[in-house]
């Protein structure tokens, strides 16, 4: 469907639990989160109708995101019942990885396409330090298993922040060297636990190219990443400039919240509630929400935090 500025609105994104395995720092509050009453969040059925009603409006790419959803019960068969549904031409999950050793297969028999995988360093004390409670190999051991279950295109993504993984900006890109994985450095944002972060730790993707000088600009843009490569590389590397650059005008999402919040913009405070209602209400509440897209979100900068108004691990990224 066609915002109110002209751009085509294809692609939602489902947090089905703001629950998580890990507290990373710039997340989600250490104690994490208290469970929410059953009858707060959206039930598997209503998820699906919800799916029905937003693929009837051209929603053709969903991605399963949380929390973590690996913690989710049940996540193998909303996964297939979503693949299922007529005019979902592509189902992505966001994933910490550490339980895919465990699900990759099931995810992959359940009609997932692609998975993206965070991991913002490769050493495993950062990897305690920055999850607060991570284990560095369990999210190495996910990727492989990922690559086994036949999952082909596996997206890295890495939070950029200085003086805690720019030494590690080289490593990240020279694994696309051999490995046809696409390694994604996002900037961090003033939302959720980076809301606190020290100023230095904002940087730009500018550090990228400045660390690794012959990447080369590819020439079609991924939704909201830039596209570079290493000459001969069998991968590639995704800057996703959320901070120094606005690409609103490229966005083509709205997002739901396990709660049953649909979100038009993710730093706006702005959303509609689906609780309990038809599909065919669902399907007017999810036009409403396109038609009041945001044209830009405000100003985003280590002084001017997001308006999200929740955590990232209860939107879904
Ligand atoms: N638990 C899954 C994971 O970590 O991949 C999915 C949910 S997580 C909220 C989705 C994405 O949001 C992750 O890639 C994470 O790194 C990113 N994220 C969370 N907080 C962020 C922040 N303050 N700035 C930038 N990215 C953030
Ligand atoms: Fe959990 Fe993902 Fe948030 Fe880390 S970024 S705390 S893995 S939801």
């Amino acid at each position: 469907m066609i915002d109110s500025f002209g751009r085509n609105i294809k692609y939602m994104r489902i947090s089905v639990t703001e629950l998580c395995n890990l507290r990373c720092r710039y997340c989600m509050p250490e104690e994490g989160v208290k469970k929410r009453a059953h009858e707060d969040m959206m039930t598997a059925e209503e998820t699906l109708d919800a799916v029905r009603a937003a693929a009837s409006l051209g929603i053709e790419k969903i991605r399963i995101t949380g929390g973590e959803p690996l913690v989710k019960r049940g996540i193998i068969s909303l996964c297939r019942n979503i693949s299922e549904i007529p005019g979902v031409r592509e189902l992505c999950m966001t994933t910490n990885g550490t339980l895919l050793e465990e699900y990759a297969p099931g995810l992959r028999e359940a009609g997932v396409d692609r998975l993206n995988i965070s991991l913002d360093t490769l050493d495993s004390e950062k990897y305690r330090s920055i999850t607060r409670r991570g284990d560095l190999r369990e999210a190495l051991r996910g990727i492989e298993a990922a690559g086994e279950a036949g999952f082909e295109k596996i997206k890295i993504n890495t939070v950029l922040m200085g003086g805690f993984n720019d030494d590690e900006i080289e490593d990240f890109v020279r694994l696309t060297e051999k490995n046809p994985i696409e390694v994604r450095f996002i900037e961090l944002m003033p939302i959720g636990g980076g809301v606190s972060f020290d100023r230095g730790r904002f940087i730009s993707c500018r550090h990228v190219l400045s660390k690794v000088p012959e990447l080369k600009p590819l020439e079609r843009p991924d939704g909201v990443a830039d596209m570079y490569a290493l000459p001969g590389g069998a991968g590639k590397v995704g800057l996703i400039r959320s901070i120094s650059c606005h690409f609103c005008g490229r966005c083509d999402k709205i997002r739901l919240t396990a709660d049953g919040m649909i979100k038009p913009c993710l730093h706006s405070s702005r959303e509609i509630s689906i609780r309990g209602k038809s599909r065919e209400e669902m399907k007017e509440l999810f036009q409403k929400a396109i038609m009041e897209k945001p044209e830009q979100r405000e100003a985003l900068d280590a002084d001017n935090p997001s308006h999200a108004g929740r955590d990232m691990n209860a939107i879904g990224g």
